[in-house]
């Protein structure tokens, strides 16, 4: 990207949320020598080391290399990074697992749980640093588009004059209402439970997940606790009514039934904090451009949790946009005719995503008799044949296209104990 000629609008580009997408859009925006202002509801609570966020994301390879562009990785990766350099997929019906090993994929390791809030904060505090501009607390109310431009409307009162709009406001987002855009989508019926979970025995630095009929329960490898205990983060599919009864049974009954359906390696689980959920659902918007303005992160696709792409899918939108504003230096950064391949490209990889992570779930979380017969064989076949395990983890780690392949060595996090 590179200046323009005359100004004639106070403001490159106005990004309305600052969750990590959002933060991450405008750092990157920021950085790339533009005028932001980044529009957020609420004034995010800060990260703190010894009250860990009950939402944690696994960053991809490709988003770590993101993040450490952004000059972000650094604090992120000092303040707590749990690297796993393991995932083991199995189904509680039988057949064997499917593995990723670091080792056996020539890596270091194949990515990193990090915290929401740490995320968020940590890119909060390098965006004010990069100059961009927040208006915080405030909410978006209106939008027009004009030929060469954008307005927008806060709460507030005042009227931001842009070329670029970036609706990151997350899966209820006012901005893509506001320019027609509408959703498809269904409701999975299920709610992912979070919670942190300590165990006798160290996770091994591995993602575990199990299928089960209600639905897939993931462990996290975390940083253990300050006396020394093995700790990881769960997030447990299930069914809505299962999910509103696990949030209100005492902590014992909870561990005895996460126990039961984990049957996992991680010997007796002995304490769990405090728990959540969230609903699940696929959403997809019709588009992820109108005119002047992009939809990005769950504004645009909301997922099934059980490849944690998420946020990684958000993330890979920002690093798309930059991409593309960096390619066609100069001139109008909010042209519609810009953007146009970028959104060719992310709208397509967002919807083959959603569409097979709704797959998975269908023939997983169910109890009919040929999927339950097929599907540990499905896994177990897939770990049989190194090319596909390979093909299948670089398209989750954002490599399949040549991505880059994470932070610089020397700023990578390191290996907390379980
Ligand atoms: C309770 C909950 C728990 C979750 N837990 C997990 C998990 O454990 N693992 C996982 O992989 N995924 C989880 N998810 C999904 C994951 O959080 C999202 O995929 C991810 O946060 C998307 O990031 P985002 O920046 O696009 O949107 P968001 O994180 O939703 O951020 C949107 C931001 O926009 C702001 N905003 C909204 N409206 C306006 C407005 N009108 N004007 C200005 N600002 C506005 C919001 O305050 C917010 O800060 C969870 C979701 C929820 C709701």
């Amino acid at each position: 990207m590179s200046r323009r000629a005359p100004r004639r609008h106070e403001l490159d580009a106005v990004v309305v949320g600052a969750g990590v997408v959002g933060t991450a859009a405008a750092l990157g925006l920021a950085r790339a020598g533009l005028q932001v202002a980044l529009v957020e509801a609420r004034e995010p609570p800060r990260w703190q080391a010894d009250a860990p966020d009950l939402r944690v994301f696994a960053v991809a390879p490709d988003n770590g290399a993101l993040l450490d562009r952004l000059g972000a990785w650094q604090p992120i990766s000092r303040a707590r990074v749990q690297p796993y350099r393991a995932m083991r997929v199995w189904d509680a019906g039988g057949g064997e697992a499917l593995v990723f090993d670091a080792d056996r994929l020539g890596r270091r390791e194949l990515g990193w749980i990090i915290e929401n809030r740490l995320l968020v904060d940590r890119l909060w505090a390098a965006a004010q640093q990069a100059g961009v501009r927040l208006h915080c607390p405030d909410r978006i109310t209106g939008l027009e588009q004009g030929l060469d431009g954008a307005g927008v409307e806060l709460e507030s009162g005042q009227r931001l004059r842009t070329r670029l709009v970036v609706g990151a406001d997350g899966a209820g987002s006012r901005v893509r209402e506001l320019v027609g855009v509408e959703t498809r989508g269904r409701s999975y019926g299920q709610r992912g439970l979070v919670a942190y979970v300590e165990h006798s025995l160290p996770h091994q630095a591995t993602c575990w997940q199990r299928f089960l009929p209600g639905g897939p329960l993931a462990f996290l490898p975390f940083a253990g606790t300050p006396e020394g205990r093995h700790r990881s983060s769960i997030v447990w599919s299930l069914p809505e009514t299962e999910a509103e009864r696990l949030l209100q049974v005492d902590d014992a009954r909870f561990l005895a039934e996460l126990s039961r359906a984990f049957d996992g390696p991680l010997g007796g689980l002995d304490a769990v904090s405090a728990r959540a959920a969230f609903p699940l659902r696929r959403q997809l918007a019709r588009t992820q451009l109108q005119g002047r303005v992009v939809l990005v992160g769950d504004a645009a696709h909301v997922v099934h949790p059980l490849a944690g792409q998420g946020v990684n899918l958000g993330l890979r939108d920002v690093a798309g946009l930059l991409d593309a504003l960096r390619t066609d230096a100069g001139g109008d950064v909010g042209a519609p005719a810009r953007l146009a391949r970028w959104h060719r490209r992310r709208r397509s990889d967002n919807t083959v995503s959603a569409h097979a992570f709704d797959l998975i779930d269908r023939v997983y979380s169910n109890e009919a008799p040929l999927p339950a017969l097929l599907r540990g064989h499905l896994l177990g076949l897939a770990g049989r044949m190194p090319p596909l395990t390979r093909a299948l983890w670089r398209h989750a780690a954002g490599m399949a296209e040549g991505g880059a392949s994470g932070p610089h060595r020397s700023s990578s996090g390191s290996t907390s104990s379980g």
